[in-house]
């Protein structure tokens, strides 16, 4: 049995990595204020569609989405902003305080081509924020990715940040937008052709080459900004300069997701060749209210986990993994002893290891190395007879012969120095 395309098994050797990324970011993030949230992986297909888009890639191909027995529709998130929001509906949270901080880490599922970087079940760290307008938010969250990166060593990575605007200035960039669009009619493909009508933005984000050419001056959402937006996006880019983040403001990003207002931004890399993004986020103020809450700003991002790890293994020497202790037991009585000590070393904090298959002297030796252990206790029939056995410190080679009456708490002693 193998697994299905585009899914993987992440393996012991390589999760070293992914442990380093989810303590790093818990703590900052808790550091920040924010709250740990666990979201369900099935949803109702319907709260998807309705927040992400129906006219967007991910609603229209990517999702899996399936009937359940009694002919619900239901789909495995693609992301976690939706049910985030849907959650803070459902549990009226904004009643008690509407501004509320929540990170996630967890899988998602999309159903696109999978390759390098891109998988059909993929992980993300999410962050998301209720409850505040204010642009000093909007640099903050791209702060802490910026932190988080920072700390994991990544410095390649450049944030390319947009204002979207809000309902206030999209009617009229809308209208220049499809003005724009009307003449290059006969160059856009036709997924293009069909969004036209549905959902003009969404044309902007197409990946076809041919359409990206057509589309090189099309109008930007920032010669269309309301003096309000505006100034909102004056802020962000002028907190972040004095915080010291580089970005770049990228006129034509508008992201995948129709939720988006005002700022959106991606942090990108060079060192993944095509699938160049490592995370995405972006303020969405009419989405909650959208989902049956009350008026109330949002913004959020999402890091793709994989990705970052792959960026990581490019930098990051692989994570050694040492053993404190390996037991050398020869002889049945011995293995016994060894089996017991270990046990008890173990839920002391002190890593051991031993052989069970009565194998020789030798060879245990060889394993002791291969588990890279930092000491050896050779328990062997003679040193027995005779209530003793002997701890080898690996670096030094020093060999101390000691008695097993208090053999537990000394080893600690001396291994946990
Ligand atoms: P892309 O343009 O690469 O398809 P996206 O805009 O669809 O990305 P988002 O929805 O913004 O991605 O998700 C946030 C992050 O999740 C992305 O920046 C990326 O790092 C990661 N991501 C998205 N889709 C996948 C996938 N299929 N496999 C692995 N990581 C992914
Ligand atoms: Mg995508």
């Amino acid at each position: 049995m193998q697994t299905i395309r585009g899914f993987r098994d992440i393996l012991p050797e390589t999760i070293g990595l992914w442990q380093k990324v989810e303590k790093e970011a818990a703590h900052l993030f808790e550091a920040f204020g924010f709250k740990e949230i666990r979201i369900p992986v099935l949803e109702k297909t319907e709260l998807f569609a309705r927040s992400i888009g129906e006219a967007t890639d991910i609603v229209e191909k990517e999702m899996y989405t399936f009937s359940d027995r009694n002919e619900d529709k239901l789909t495995l998130r693609p992301e976690a902003t939706a049910s985030i929001v849907r959650s803070y509906v459902q549990h009226k949270m904004y009643a008690s305080d509407p501004v509320r901080k929540f990170f996630m880490i967890g899988p998602m599922f999309r159903r696109e081509r999978p390759q390098k970087g891109r998988y059909r079940q993929f992980y993300q760290i999410d962050a998301e924020v209720f409850g505040i307008e204010s642009a000093y938010i909007d640099s903050q969250m791209i702060f802490i990715l910026n932190e988080l990166f920072k700390r994991l060593g990544l410095a390649e990575l450049s944030a390319h940040i947009n204002s979207l605007g809000c309902p206030e200035c999209r009617p009229k960039f809308q209208a220049s937008l499809l003005q724009f669009l009307e003449s290059k009619k006969e160059r856009l493909c036709e997924n293009c052709l069909r969004r036209m009508d549905k959902n003009p933005l969404r044309i902007l984000d197409c990946k076809v080459l041919e359409c990206k050419e057509a589309l090189t001056d099309a109008p930007a959402t920032l010669d269309h900004l309301c003096p309000a937006c505006m100034n909102h996006f004056e802020t962000v880019k002028r907190t972040l300069s004095e915080q010291g983040v580089d970005f770049i403001v990228d006129r034509s990003l508008v992201r995948g997701l129709d939720y988006y207002t005002r700022t959106a931004w991606e942090i990108q890399t060079t060192t993944l060749g095509a699938q160049s993004a490592v995370a995405g986020g972006g303020r969405y103020d009419g989405l909650v209210a959208e989902l049956g809450g009350p008026p109330t700003p949002g913004i959020g991002f999402a890091i793709g986990f994989d990705r970052l790890v792959e960026v990581m293994e490019q930098i990051t020497p692989p994570l050694e993994k040492s053993l404190d202790l390996f037991i050398v037991s020869l002889g049945d009585t011995a293995v016994e002893k060894a089996y017991l000590w270990s046990c008890d070393l173990n839920r002391n904090g002190v890593s051991t290891e031993l052989d069970f298959r009565g194998k020789s002297m030798k060879a245990l030796m060889k394993r002791a190395d291969k588990l890279k252990a930092k000491y050896v206790l050779i328990a062997g029939e003679n040193e027995l007879a005779q209530n003793r056995v002997l701890l080898r410190n690996m670096t030094t080679t020093e060999q101390v012969s000691l008695t097993i009456e208090h053999l537990v708490p000394e080893l600690i002693g001396i291994i946990k120095k």
